[in-house]
C-alpha cells in the first residue's frame, strides 16, 4: 500500500474504530532502521498506549491483577543481534520493557538462524534472493525431518549470535528473554517426540543460564496447532504468543496470545494503522474476497 493510503487509513482509524481491545502485542524481528524504530517508540510513548512488561501480562492472566487500559507489549523474535545493538539502546532511552524470544540452540554459537542460512547459502550458489525465499517457504511446509535433512547438506554460514552475557545485559535492561524453541522448527511439522525433545533442550538451556523466561514461548513462524499446544502445556509452558497479525479479544487465552506484525522500518502512518487493528481487519477482508 502507498504511504498516502496509510495517511488516509490512519485518519479513518482515529475517527471510526471503536476501542474494543485492551491488549496489543507487537512482534518485531530485527532493527534495520534505528531512526524509524525510534519514531515508532516515541509515538507509543506519547500515545494512549501504555507499554507493559510480560510480567504485568502474566500477573493479569494468572494472578487476577488489573491490566492497564490500552496495554501494549513489545516483543522481538529470533534473537537477532541488531536488537541488542540498535533496539535496546532506544528502549532504554525511554525506559521501556520488552521481550526477546531467543532460539536457545544459537546462543553462544557462530551458527546462522536456518531461514537466513538457506538464503545466504543459496545466494552464494548464484540463486537470487527471491529464489532463496521460495526454498525457505517450501522448507517451512515440509516435515521437520525433511527440513533437517535439507539443512544438513548445506554449506555452513557463520553469523554473530547473542551470548549469555548479552542476554544478561538485555534482561537487566528490561528486555525479558523468552523461549522461541531450541532449533526454530515449525512445531506443527514435528512429531510429538521431536517437539518434546526440542522443548526439553530449550527449557534446560534457560535453567542452565538461570533465566526465568523458558516457560514464556513464541511459536516459530506463528505455526500453531492443538496437538503442539498440548505438548507445550505438558512441558510447563504457560504463555504462548502467536504471529497472526490480530488484536487480542477481551478474554485472552494465555496459550494463544495474538500479535501484530511490525517492522523497524515501517513508516509511522503505516505503523499507526497496524496497531490500531484496522490493517488486520482489512487483511482479513482481503483474504475473504481473494
Ligand atoms: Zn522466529
Amino acid at each position: 500500500m502507498k504511504s498516502k493510503s496509510y495517511k488516509f487509513l490512519n485518519f479513518i482509524s482515529n475517527l471510526f474504530l471503536p476501542e474494543s481491545c485492551n491488549l496489543r502485542v507487537l512482534a518485531y524481528h530485527d532493527i534495520i532502521d534505528s531512526n524509524k524504530f525510534e519514531a515508532q517508540i516515541k509515538f507509543l510513548v506519547k500515545s494512549k498506549y501504555n507499554i507493559i512488561s510480560v510480567n504485568d501480562l502474566h500477573a493479569y492472566l494468572y494472578d487476577g491483577k488489573i491490566l492497564t487500559k490500552n496495554s501494549l507489549l513489545i516483543t522481538f523474535d529470533d534473537g537477532d543481534v541488531s536488537v541488542l545493538d540498535h533496539g535496546l539502546p532506544i528502549l532504554r532511552k525511554y525506559d521501556l520493557p520488552s521481550v526477546m524470544f531467543v532460539i536457545t540452540g544459537l546462543i553462544n554459537s557462530a551458527n546462522t538462524f536456518w531461514c537466513r542460512w538457506v538464503e545466504i547459502a543459496l545466494q552464494n550458489q548464484g540463486k537470487s534472493y527471491a529464489e532463496s525465499r521460495v526454498v525457505v517457504n517450501s522448507l517451512k511446509k515440509m516435515s521437520n525431518s525433511e527440513r533437517v535433512a535439507y539443512l544438513e547438506k548445506l554449506d555452513p554460514v557463520a553469523s554473530r549470535q547473542l551470548t549469555i552475557d548479552d542476554m544478561l545485559k538485555m534482561q537487566n535492561g528490561k528486555m525479558f528473554i523468552g523461549n522461541h524453541t531450541h532449533t526454530h522448527p515449525m512445531v506443527n511439522k514435528c512429531t510429538d517426540q521431536e517437539l518434546n525433545n526440542d522443548l526439553k533442550l530449550s527449557l534446560a538451556s534457560f535453567e542452565k543460564w538461570q533465566l526465568p523466561g523458558g516457560k514464556i514461548f513464541a511459536y516459530p513462524n506463528g505455526n500453531w496447532d492443538k496437538e503442539s499446544e498440548e505438548i507445550l502445556k505438558n512441558n510447563g509452558i504457560d504463555m504462548a504468543f502467536l504471529f497472526d497479525h490480530k488484536l487480542n479479544k477481551k478474554d485472552i487465552n494465555p496459550m494463544r496470545i495474538s500479535r501484530i506484525r511490525v517492522n523497524s522500518d515501517t513508516e509511522l502512518n503505516e505503523f499507526k494503522v497496524k496497531i490500531s487493528g484496522l490493517h488486520s481487519k482489512l487483511m482479513t477482508l482481503k483474504n475473504r474476497i481473494v
